[in-house]
């Protein structure tokens, strides 16, 4: 294999190795955003059930008001009583208090199932306020997991940036550019291994890359000539296995 090749190899290998090491960064990156998000979700089912329970005390509260008001017109009835000038009146006023009752009746049971509703919501409120607090203390677990991880993983790339500048060295742009363009759809690999099968002539030839079929054409030429051909169909750099040229 000549130089330029022989060059661009040992890039893709380089590139391999920060795709990897990007892979990396991302699944630790993701494994803290999927918990804050779990949290985030908590945190809102928490914030509803707190603005329902809100609005059923002012319910609470406005139902008590209405008893209150009642209660003291019942009072007011009650002193109408003693002052009836007939039992017809008298009968009436007292109609008006039994009506007063029965509808605070209603009223306090009423205010009641809003209470009990309270308690519930205040026990699933506390439920999650539970479960915030140890997803919480996960994704501090994970957080300085990661914060190791990831210091170590920046680390790597960086290294590996440096190494691959010096890689790049003595590769015309051009060339760098075709590498570059191909390494980033496929994470790294730009390059494939043309495959030859069958012991005799005709042999076939296959893209190690997207195992298609390839012409004669390309291993020939390469083996004469250190230069860049690409893939027909997925667009990889080729080169001829180094091992397997006499
Ligand atoms: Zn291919």
């Amino acid at each position: 294999m000549g130089m330029l090749l022989e060059s661009l190899r040992k890039l893709q290998k380089i590139e391999q190795d920060i795709a990897h090491v990007r892979g990396r960064i991302r699944v630790r990156t993701n494994a803290v955003n999927v918990q804050t998000r779990k949290i985030e979700k908590l945190e809102q089912e928490r914030d509803s059930l707190s603005a329902q329970s809100i609005d059923r005390r002012k319910l609470a509260d406005s139902l008590e008001l209405d008893i209150k008001d009642r209660d003291a017109q019942v009072l007011s009835f009650r002193a109408g009583l003693n002052a009836a000038r007939s039992n017809k009146e008298y009968a009436a006023i007292l109609t008006q208090i039994n009506t007063l009752k029965a509808d605070s009746a209603q009223i306090e049971d009423r205010e009641l199932t809003v209470m009990q509703n309270i308690e519930s919501l205040k026990t699933q409120i506390d439920e999650i306020a539970t479960q915030i607090e140890s997803e919480e203390a996960r994704l501090n677990e994970i957080n300085s997991q990661s914060e190791k991880e990831l210091t170590k993983l920046n680390g790597m790339l960086e290294s590996l940036n440096k190494t691959r500048e010096g890689a790049t060295e003595g590769i015309p742009a051009g060339t760098l550019s075709t590498f570059e363009r191909i390494a980033a759809n496929y994470e790294g690999e730009a390059m494939a291994m043309i495959e030859i099968h069958g012991r005799k002539p005709p042999h076939t030839y296959i893209c190690g890359g997207c195992f298609m079929g390839l012409t004669p054409e390309h291993a020939n030429a390469l083996s004469l000539r250190d230069e860049i051909r690409t893939c027909d169909n997925c667009g990889r750099i080729l080169f001829i296995d180094p091992h397997a040229q006499q």
